[in-house]
């Protein structure tokens, strides 16, 4: 082994420590900190997790072991695949998709060959004006053209709109629910009919999931494909790019299309099936990023169905505790129940501070901001999601923190202007950051 006093050795052992030490400490957690990031659930991760992602029997396989000497871990897919649609009512999931975007395409890729099969040629898809930015990507990724519905005044989908626009050249629409407004959209049941009159499939953006556990199946609603993620709903840490889980649920009708290879149980044994002559294939390499369903099989058996049921009563509850809260001192963008988030806006605040002088300011008091204009349909969106792991105290003391910044805006405007003061990096340059990027450590 090498040390720090062999000729030739750049860097001691204590300097790359106090080097990834000092890294860390300018990074910002939900081990550290509030993380209300709407619609990306940035829940606490139980460490219990980890450890059984960890366990050897599990790091130590190989994707191209034969079956019968992993069938552990073949065990352990089947049963979270099939957890998975008493969960949300599907005939069956492909666990391949590493993410809910590549979901998302898989879903469409599945819409395409049902209508190829059935000699129908459909080239549009109908995505709500409030749907995150993946889902039209995803359609036009995969060839069909996106087009926009409206909302109504109340947050859902506008069901004359949608009456207006589908016919038999559109293939369906994606949907969010609750949509990113944070709202449930009720007329859920009459989309799914109108878009199902037509002949067309109804893909379900699964991403909310975390407010519909254990209350409400998707499948129950109308909707034909849904991805989930695993790595927000069932708790895998994220936020740094990766690696997720994206799963894609499928009504009966359409399982043939489903990614090979599927995981039958043959007896005692469990089997790949790659025979699905309809399949589209292969989105992903072996079977997806199997460490994160570990840790959604753990989270899942953990909680238990009843658990599930209080991870979405707990959320949506500390949603609407904090909008009630907000509410008298930040303009609400929709006045009603909410689910596990909600959306203000930055109208009304004084001397012109923004939504984004909010979010900096949220900084200095050790708070990650929320997510921040988006959705597009509300002017200096700013959309908060506690989740059901955070206390009464944090949530108070983030209210306390949102109230004493709107004062600021009010008699200080600069603190609030000029914010962040206590971060190792000022405001940036976002626009020169994505064009000219320097990613050096120190000049
Ligand atoms: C996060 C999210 C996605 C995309 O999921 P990724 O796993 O980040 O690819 C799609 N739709 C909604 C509503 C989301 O919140």
């Amino acid at each position: 082994m090498k040390t720090i006093f062999d000729k030739g050795m750049d860097l001691s052992e204590v300097e790359v420590v106090r080097h990834y030490t000092a890294l860390s400490r300018r990074n910002f957690g939900v081990d550290l900190g509030f993380y209300p990031l709407g619609s990306c659930t940035m829940k606490y991760n139980p460490k219990v997790c980890e450890d059984t992602a960890r366990l050897d029997g599990f790091t130590g396989i190989h994707p191209l072991q034969p079956a019968k000497t992993v069938q552990g871990a073949m065990q352990l897919m089947y049963k979270l695949e099939k957890m998975l649609c008493e969960i949300t009512g599907f005939a069956r999931f492909s666990l391949q998709p590493a993410a809910g975007a590549q979901g998302e395409l898989t879903g469409i890729m599945i819409m395409r060959a049902h209508f190829q099969e059935k000699g129908e040629q459909r080239e549009k898809i109908l995505v709500p004006d409030s749907a995150h930015g993946t889902n039209p990507a995803s359609v036009s990724l995969c060839g069909f053209q996106a087009v926009e519905l409206k909302s109504d005044s109340e947050g859902n989908v506008d069901l004359a709109d949608l009456r207006e626009k589908m016919d038999e050249k559109i293939a369906g629409i994606m949907i969010t629910n609750p949509n990113t407004l944070g709202l449930f959209d009720t007329n859920i049941e009459k989309v799914c009919e109108i878009v199902h009159s037509k002949g067309g499939l109804v893909y379900g953006d699964g991403a909310n999931m975390n407010a519909m556990l254990g209350i409400c199946r998707p499948r129950e609603l109308g909707i034909d494909i849904m991805h989930l993620n695993l790595h927000k709903t069932f708790s895998t840490p994220h936020g740094g790019g990766g690696p997720g889980s994206g799963p894609v649920g499928v009504v009966e009708e359409l399982v043939d299309f489903l990614p090979v290879p599927l995981i039958e149980k043959n007896g005692e044994n469990y089997e790949f099936n790659s025979k699905g002559k309809k399949s589209i294939g292969k989105v992903r390499s072996f079977y997806g990023n199997f460490g994160v369903m570990v840790k959604a099989f753990t989270y899942i058996k953990a909680l238990g169905a009843v658990g599930l049921r209080e991870v979405a009563e707990v959320a949506v509850l500390n949603a609407n505790y904090l909008k009630e809260k907000l509410k008298p001192h930040y303009k609400l963008a929709f006045d009603r129940v909410c689910q596990h988030e909600f959306v203000l806006s930055d109208e009304g605040l004084a001397n012109g501070v923004t939504t984004n002088d909010v979010a900096k300011r949220l900084l200095d008091y050790g708070v990650h901001p929320p997510t921040v204009y988006f959705p597009l349909i509300v002017k200096g969106a700013i959309m908060i999601e506690p989740t059901e792991t955070e206390t009464r105290e944090t949530l108070n003391n983030f209210v306390d923190i949102m109230i004493t910044i709107k004062q600021e805006a009010e008699k200080q405007p600069e603190l609030v202007k000029e914010a962040p003061h206590s971060m190792p990096v000022k405001r940036l340059d976002a626009v020169k950051a994505a064009r000219e990027p320097n990613l050096r450590w120190k000049e």
